[in-house]
């Protein structure tokens, strides 16, 4: 007879052979997936992953920042359960069901009621495209047909479909699609450096002057600016110096410009408040909401947006008012029960200052394992946002396949941690729900792991030299 872990591990042998045989991974290298240890995830418990063995990691990627209670929780597994016994799908399109307009009259609190219309979808990257469309739309039915352009920062990640990828940043990922971009222009982002943690400058002076100059020059011709508030995440965690949101609120304000917030990571907890809208006292036109909202559990997004923009879309059919977008999935009511259940937690989760305390533990614990360390180019963190940047000791950097950040993030992993690299650096993004001990673990882990990993690997001149 064969022992319960012999069994357990040839199921995941042939899982594996599987996953390999029939796979492709999203955002993967598949060669590099094939060639290192595969990891298959089988459960959940609070911030914890648990491999076919039993294994447990803790989840420093919030499984793609998304989580907020933690994986199997009871009150979110009810509240699924629930939902899931009435019916698991019913369309928006021309129908209801109860859930959506709940969830859409809590979404409208999230802004005191200024922005009370919600149009669901079912992704990040939707959401924000819906937010481009209402706004390219809106200035049509009102008459302003020439203002048809978008604005952007440097550094912009919005998502992976078309006309995400052409507000975001031009970046490595995206290149190859360029050609069939629409264009839109970028502003600079402003400067917020730190070094060993600690502010060494902050300046949104230029950036706000150069974002000025575009508007004054072609607000005539710009439907709207989009923004991600307080913190870029896929940018590498970048943060923003305080005030500058609400000061490129005011120029879209004073220049007629519709602001577009991409709250898609930012929101749920993530920055310590609900939404950074809310943190930074701003109302955009357009508030764009999707990974937490649903705590992780399943997809669905919200755009929020303004009564007045609404209304520009009501009128008899033949005047081509309506907006003629929708996925099959918008609102999906399994999706809204989890949603509404994650609100009713998190709120007062918030209120206790658990997740305030948490963020600080977690800027204490980076402060101590980083600061001064030879491997460490810079080290940030924000709310449940943080990450570090590796460097050789003795180069500038890594050859590009080196990958230094992958193979910490490897590493990581026989210390009972799952997090993401980013290039040369690793980010932290645990679930919001994360307990003390947990960031103490999450810190030491990747510190763990770095020490053992970015010694050993080559430098850049001795790679050079043998090449
Ligand atoms: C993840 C992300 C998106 C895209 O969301 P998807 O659900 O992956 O399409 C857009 N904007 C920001 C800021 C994100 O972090």
């Amino acid at each position: 007879m064969p022992t319960a872990t012999a069994a357990a591990s040839s199921a995941t042998d042939a899982l594996d052979a599987a996953d390999r045989r029939f796979g492709w991974h999203p955002f993967t290298q598949m060669r590099e997936y094939q060639d290192h240890p595969r990891l298959h995830l089988v459960r959940g418990e609070g911030s914890w992953l648990i491999d076919g063995e039993g294994k447990r990691y803790l989840d420093g990627n919030a499984s793609v920042w998304t989580n907020v209670h933690g994986h199997n929780d009871p009150d979110l597994n009810r509240a699924l359960r629930e939902q899931l016994d009435q019916v698991a799908h019913v369309t928006l399109l021309g129908l209801n069901h109860p859930v959506a307009t709940e969830l859409a009259a809590d979404l409208a609190g999230l802004t005191n009621g200024a922005l009370p219309r919600c149009f669901y979808t079912d992704n990040g990257s939707n959401a924000i495209e819906v937010a481009l469309k209402l706004s390219f739309q809106y200035w049509q039915l009102i008459g302003q047909d020439a203002k048809r352009g978008v604005i952007s920062m440097e550094g912009a990640y919005h998502g992976d479909t078309f006309g995400t990828m052409a507000v975001g940043e031009r970046s490595e990922f995206h290149r190859r699609f360029n050609p069939w971009l629409f264009a839109a222009q970028t502003f600079p982002s402003p400067v917020h450096s730190e070094c060993a943690g600690q502010v060494a400058r902050s300046d949104a002076s230029a950036s706000l002057a150069a974002l000025k100059a575009i508007l004054e020059r072609d607000a005539a011709t710009t439907a709207c600016l989009i923004l991600e508030p307080v913190v870029q995440g896929a940018a590498g965690m970048v943060q923003q110096p305080a005030g500058f949101v609400k000061a490129v609120a005011a120029l879209c304000r004073e220049y007629g410009v519709h602001l577009i917030l991409d709250e898609v990571f930012t929101g749920f907890g993530r920055l310590g408040a609900l939404t950074a809208a809310e943190r930074e006292g701003v109302v955009p036109d357009f508030l764009c909401l999707a990974k937490g909202l649903a705590a992780g559990y399943l997809p669905l997004a919200a755009t929020l947006t303004s009564e007045k923009v609404y209304e520009a879309f009501v009128g008899k059919f033949s005047e081509g008012k309506t907006f003629f977008h929708g996925h099959t999935f918008s609102g999906n009511p399994l999706g809204c029960a989890v949603a509404r259940a994650s609100l009713r937690k998190l709120k007062p989760m918030l209120a206790s200052g658990q997740v305030a305390e948490r963020a600080m533990l977690l800027g204490r614990e980076m402060q101590d394992a980083f600061a001064g360390h030879p491997h460490v180019r810079a080290f940030r963190q924000f709310g449940l946002t943080g990450s570090v940047e590796f460097k050789p000791a003795s180069a500038e950097c890594w050859p590009t396949d080196t990958r230094a950040g992958f193979q910490v993030a490897l590493a990581a992993r026989r210390h009972g941690l799952i997090i993401r690299p980013l290039g040369d650096s690793i980010l932290f993004v645990p679930p919001i729900s994360i307990q003390a001990d947990e960031v103490k673990h999450l810190v030491r882990a990747v510190r763990l792991a770095m020490d053992e990993v970015l010694p050993t690997l080559p430098h850049a001149s001795f790679l050079s030299a043998n090449r």
